[in-house]
Formats: structure tokens, C-alpha cells, sequence
């Protein structure tokens, strides 16, 4: 297992350093060479490598500064060190250790050992590497709607306020889409629960499908309420994605175990103009707008988008008018 992993060596006596290559190489390693410190971070800055071992004393960058500097970069993968040194004294292996080095070895190196400290090395490598995975696995876990695939009201409240922020700083453009699907209640009871799952997931793959990938991003709000997020977007292109989505979801036969079934969706939007300053909505005013819009649209005979620009003044199910009504 541990073959292959690349090894960067680092020394400035070239007799230490072929003999590390040699014995590394006959172990199945990948070496690269390096005379000190110096060197050894232009190495790095053009490839990785999992494990370091570094001589102490150097010219240019010793190997406690290398061990620093390797540890600020702060990759997303553990770096094991081992030093490499000379000095034997209890405070030199102390301030060895606090540099940044995972382990130490006294010169001369004995090449058993060397080897048997490279493999603790690579456990602890592929120990940190699994928990990163899990740590992944639970975050997405964590975000994502199980049914839709959708992100879920926790990564709403977490990212779109940030979203919201950047926009105001940088005075961008942004729109929230609300999707409901009309007459939900009517799929579960005509055709059961399944069937209504299978036509949450199927809404949920045209919504992902639809907008612009790393972009746009969707959220399953509620039971059979989807919000969309579109950066960049203002609200021509948020009609229009939702006036595609709804024409795309009215053409749709949704095929629950041989039985076809239709729905229909009415959308709500608000975009955020860029420069108005004066106008800065929070995440739940925006949402607040977007939905007012989707129960006109409900109200107004459902299969239809409203969307329009955010106003503090005319909360638009006080009887204002919509600026752009499709169907
Ligand atoms: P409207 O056009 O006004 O939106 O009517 P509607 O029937 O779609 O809305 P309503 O809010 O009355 O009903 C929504 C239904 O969605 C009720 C609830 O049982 C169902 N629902 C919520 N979550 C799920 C789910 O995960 N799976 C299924 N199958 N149904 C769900
Ligand atoms: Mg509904
Ligand atoms: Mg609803």
C-alpha cells in the first residue's frame, strides 16, 4: 500500500542524499531531491508530496524554517515531516518538534528505521485522508435534501446571506426564485405517497438540470416548495428560467411504476437591482417577497411566474402590480 507514495528528501550533503534515494527507491518509492530548504519549497510549490524528510542544518532555509514554512501553506492534505539531525540534545528535538516535524531521526540514519517511521507516517497519512472523506460525506449529508438531492434550509441559511452580502459589496445582481407545485396534495391522494416522492425527485432533477452549473444553486425549502438562487441574474433571466422551468414541468409525463402523471407549477421571483444602496434586503425579506409573489400567482389561477424587482415599499400582496406575469 505504501508504494509509490513520493517522498521529497531534502539534504545538503549529496553523498546522504543518494544514498536516501537508493534505499528509498529500492522501497518502491518515489524520491525527489533537493539540496536545502530553498529548493526543497520551489519543489513543492510544483507538486505535492505527502512526505518530507529534511535534514536539520542548511544553507539558504534550515530545516526547522522549512517545516514552517510547509506548514503555512496549509494544504488540504497532512504533510508528514521527519527530521533528519545531527543534534541530539533534548531541547534541539523539542524546537525540532514545535517547528512543524512529525518525527526525528538521528544521523546516521539507520535505513530499517527510517523505513518503519515512514510507514507510521503513511497510517497517519491515510487516517487523516479517511476522516477528511467522512468529514465531506457528513457535511454534504448534512446540507442535502435526501429525497431531491436538493440543498436544504440549512445551507439557505448559511449561504445565502453570504451570497447577499457579496452582492452588496460588490454591487451585483441577484434573484430568488420560489417553485410550488401546484395541487401537491391532489398527486398523494389520488396516486399515494410514492408517487408524490417520485414526482418530488423528478422536480428536483429538472430544477438542477435547468439552471447554471456552480452557479445557481437549489434549495428544497419546504414539502413541494423549491427556491432557486441566481447570482448574476436580474429579473428578465429569473422570468425566464422560471417560464422555461413551468412550460418544461407542464410538458413533463411523470412515470410512477407504469402510471403517467402531470403537474403543473407556479413560480414567485424578486431580484435585488445592482447599485441601489439604499435597498439592502435580508435573506428572509427576499424569501418574504418571492413567496408573496408565488401566492399571487397561486391566487391569479396557479401555472404561472411573477416576477418582480424588490421593493421595501409594495409588498406585493398588497395589491401591486406584477411587472412580469407569464401565461
Ligand atoms: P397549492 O396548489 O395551493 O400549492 O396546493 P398543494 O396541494 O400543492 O399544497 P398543500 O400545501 O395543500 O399540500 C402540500 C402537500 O405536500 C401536503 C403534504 O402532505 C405533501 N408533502 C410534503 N412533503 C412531502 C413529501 O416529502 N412527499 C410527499 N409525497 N408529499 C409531501
Ligand atoms: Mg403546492
Ligand atoms: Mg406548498
Amino acid at each position: 500500500m505504501e508504494n509509490g507514495y513520493p517522498i521529497l528528501v531534502v539534504d545538503d550533503d549529496p553523498v546522504t542524499r543518494k544514498l536516501l534515494e537508493r534505499y528509498l527507491k529500492k522501497s518502491n518509492y518515489q524520491v525527489e531531491l533537493a539540496a536545502n530548504g530553498k529548493e526543497a519549497l520551489q519543489i513543492y510549490s510544483r507538486r505535492f508530496f505527502p512526505i518530507v524528510i529534511t535534514d536539520w542544518m542548511m544553507p539558504e532555509i534550515n530545516g526547522p524554517e522549512l517545516c514552517r514554512r510547509i506548514r503555512r501553506q496549509n494544504s488540504d492534505n497532512y504533510v508528514f515531516i521527519i527530521m533528519v539531525t545531527a543534534r541530539k540534545s533534548k531541547d534541539d528535538i523539542v524546537s525540532g518538534l514545535e517547528s512543524g516535524a512529525d518525527d526525528y531521526l538521528t544521523k546516521p540514519v539507520h535505513h530499517a528505521e527510517l523505513l518503519a517511521r515512514i510507514k507510521t507516517g503513511i497510517r497517519i497519512i491515510q487516517l487523516e485522508r479517511s476522516l477528511r472523506r467522512a468529514n465531506a460525506e457528513i457535511r454534504m449529508l448534512s446540507i442535502t435534501d435526501p429525497l431531491t438531492g436538493c440543498y436544504n434550509r440549512l445551507y439557505l441559511n448559511e449561504r445565502l446571506p453570504q451570497e447577499l452580502r457579496r452582492i452588496q459589496r460588490y454591487g451585483r445582481t441577484l434573484s430568488l426564485v420560489m417553485a410550488d407545485i401546484d395541487f401537491f396534495k391532489k398527486v398523494n391522494d389520488t396516486h399515494g405517497h410514492q408517487a408524490g416522492d417520485d414526482v418530488l425527485r423528478s422536480f428536483g432533477t429538472l430544477l438542477h438540470g435547468s439552471v447554471r452549473e456552480g452557479v445557481d444553486w437549489v434549495v428544497r425549502y419546504g414539502g413541494e416548495e423549491f427556491l432557486l438562487v441566481l447570482p448574476e441574474t436580474d429579473c428578465a433571466g429569473a422570468y425566464m428560467v422560471a417560464e422555461r422551468l413551468r412550460r418544461d414541468l407542464e410538458g413533463q409525463a411523470i412515470n410512477h411504476n407504469g402510471q403517467i402523471i402531470r403537474v403543473t407549477a407556479s413560480f414567485g421571483g424578486t431580484c435585488i437591482l445592482p447599485r441601489k444602496s439604499s435597498i439592502h434586503p435580508n435573506a428572509h425579506q427576499l424569501i418574504e417577497f418571492a413567496d408573496n409573489l408565488l401566492y399571487l400567482a397561486k391566487e391569479r389561477g396557479r401555472n404561472r411566474s411573477l416576477v418582480e424587482v424588490y421593493s421595501q415599499n409594495a409588498p406585493p400582496n398588497c395589491g401591486c402590480k406584477a411587472a412580469a406575469e407569464g401565461k
